[in-house]
């Protein structure tokens, strides 16, 4: 279900008006360019015909991954304004699920409010991790390392790339500058570990309860 929408928009630098064409939704599983276009941060990519300035326009996408059940919202908010896009995604998803047919067993709806989150969600999936528990992780590095790793000036993006079969690699992202300054080492068996934990109903719930959703984040449910 890819869709897109012609928005009026205004040039940034010229301040000329346009109207442009963005994706609403992709699907990459019928369009896999569209997966590559977002990793070269080419989607929803406009050029003003007055003065050819290139921008990205940022508003909702619905990021649809059938083959490795993943839909995600991103929603392109400000840390601080958090909450707000929480009440727009919800609405959003309340939308969509009233479009689709009952008995559809439709993946959970996750919230991103960055690109860099949403790839994050699109590389972990394609692993196959599961996002509470990469989480999870995140809560431990916080609260054990918290030395190293501050909580108020400081991100951790799990890099799948950069994982092995012996450690999932996170980077740490300074939120001032947006710089990746440092790489942290984790051990998968411990991931293994945490997953057969929480495959236990009981401790599923705890799991839930510490990241309901949508917006799945150690560092947002700390902060709170
Ligand atoms: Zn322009």
């Amino acid at each position: 279900m890819t869709q897109t929408r012609t928005y009026p928009i205004a040039c940034p630098t010229c301040e000329a008006s346009f109207d442009a064409e963005l994706y609403e939704s992709v699907n990459v599983q019928t369009d896999p360019d569209l997966r590559e276009a977002l990793l070269k941060n080419q989607l929803n990519q406009s050029v003003c015909p007055d003065c050819g300035f290139t921008f990205r326009v940022d508003k909702p996408l619905l990021y649809s991954d059938p083959a490795n059940r993943l839909l995600v919202y991103w929603i392109p908010v400000p840390p601080d304004r958090l909450a707000e896009g929480e009440d727009l995604c919800n609405e959003l998803i309340r939308e969509l699920l009233a479009m689709l047919p009952e008995d559809l067993d439709s993946p959970e709806i996750q919230m991103v409010i960055n690109r860099v989150e949403l790839i994050e969600r699109i590389f972990s999936a394609e692993a196959g991790l599961n996002p509470r528990i990469i989480e999870y992780i995140k809560y431990q590095i916080y609260t054990r390392n918290s030395d190293k790793v501050n909580l108020e000036t400081h991100g951790l993006l799990l890099n799948t790339h950069d994982s092995t079969d012996k450690n999932l690699c996170f980077v740490l992202q300074n939120m001032e500058t947006m710089k990746f300054e440092a790489m942290l080492h984790y051990p998968r068996e411990t991931y293994e570990v945490f997953r057969e934990m929480f495959a236990d109903e009981e401790k599923s719930v705890d799991l839930l309860e510490l990241f309901p959703g949508p917006y799945i984040s150690a560092r947002a449910s700390l902060r709170e």
